[in-house]
C-alpha cells in the first residue's frame, strides 16, 4: 500500500456512503517508522501526521518541519500529566484526553501558554479494564466537565477491542458524540478505516497500511 492507494480507498469509501472525501481527515501515523519511509510521504505533500509518544515526536518532527514546512501533528497515545506541557507545545491536536486530572492539567497549562491544542476525548467503548478512556456511561458527564473548563473539545476517539467487530464500537462512539453535539469522530485504523468512514469517522488514523509494518 502507499499514501496514494489509501487516499483512493478513502475516496471510494466516502462515495459508497454518500460522503464528501474532504469530510475525512487522513492522519498518517508515523510512530516508530524509519525516516526512509516517512520522507516519501512528506515529499508526496502529505501534511497531517500522528504520533504516540511525546518524546519520540519531539526527537524528529522539529527537524522534518524545518525541511518540509509546518505539518499538523496529532498525539494519539496516552499522555502523562507531567508531559502535558511538552505535548501542548508540539501538537496541534490531542486524541487521548482520558481522565479528569489530565483535563485539569491541560486547562491550567492552556492559561499559562495562552493556547491549547484541539482535543478529542478517548472513550473506552469496550469497557476494557486494561485500556485507557472514559467509560461510555460516564461520557456525558465528562464532556460537560471539560466544557466547563473551557477546553476546546472537538470530538471523541476510540480504539475498539481487537477481538470484536469494530462496527458496533464506531456506532456507539457516533451515538455518544451526536447526543453531546460533537462533530469530530476519531476512529478507524489500517484494518478498519472503511468501516469507520461508513459510521461517520471524520479523522482516520492509518499507520502500517501507509508506511509498512512496524518492528
Ligand atoms: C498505532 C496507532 C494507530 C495506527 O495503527 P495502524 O494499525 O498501523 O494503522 C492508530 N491509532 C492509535 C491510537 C495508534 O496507537
Amino acid at each position: 500500500m502507499s499514501l496514494h492507494d489509501i487516499q483512493s480507498r478513502v475516496t471510494t469509501a466516502c462515495t459508497a456512503t454518500g460522503r464528501a472525501p474532504a469530510s475525512v481527515t487522513l492522519i498518517a501515523v508515523s510512530k516508530e517508522q524509519a525516516e526512509a519511509r516517512v520522507l516519501p510521504v512528506l515529499e508526496a505533500g502529505h501534511r497531517i501526521y500522528g504520533e504516540n509518544r511525546v518524546q519520540e515526536a519531539a526527537g524528529k518532527w522539529p527537524d522534518w518541519q524545518e525541511r518540509f514546512g509546518k505539518v499538523e501533528l496529532h498525539l494519539l497515545g496516552p499522555l502523562q500529566s507531567n508531559k502535558a506541557r511538552a505535548a501542548m507545545e508540539l501538537f496541534d491536536v490531542m486524541h487521548s484526553l482520558d481522565r479528569p486530572k489530565l483535563a485539569q492539567a491541560i486547562a491550567r497549562l492552556a492559561q499559562d501558554l495562552g493556547r491549547c491544542p484541539r482535543l478529542f476525548i478517548q472513550i473506552n467503548t469496550g469497557a476494557e479494564p486494561q485500556k485507557a478512556g472514559i467509560l461510555p456511561a460516564e461520557a456525558d458527564r465528562f464532556i460537560a466537565d471539560c466544557r466547563a473548563l473551557d477546553l476546546p473539545i472537538i470530538g471523541l476517539m476510540c480504539i475498539p477491542p481487537v477481538d470484536e467487530p469494530a462496527a458496533a464500537h464506531f456506532g456507539l462512539l457516533a451515538q455518544i458524540a451526536a447526543r453531546n453535539g460533537l462533530d469530530g469522530l476519531s476512529m478507524g485504523m489500517s484494518d478498519d478505516f472503511e468501516t469507520a468512514i461508513a459510521h461517520g469517522a471524520t479523522h482516520i488514523r492509518v499507520g502500517s497500511a501507509i508506511f509498512g509494518a512496524r518492528h
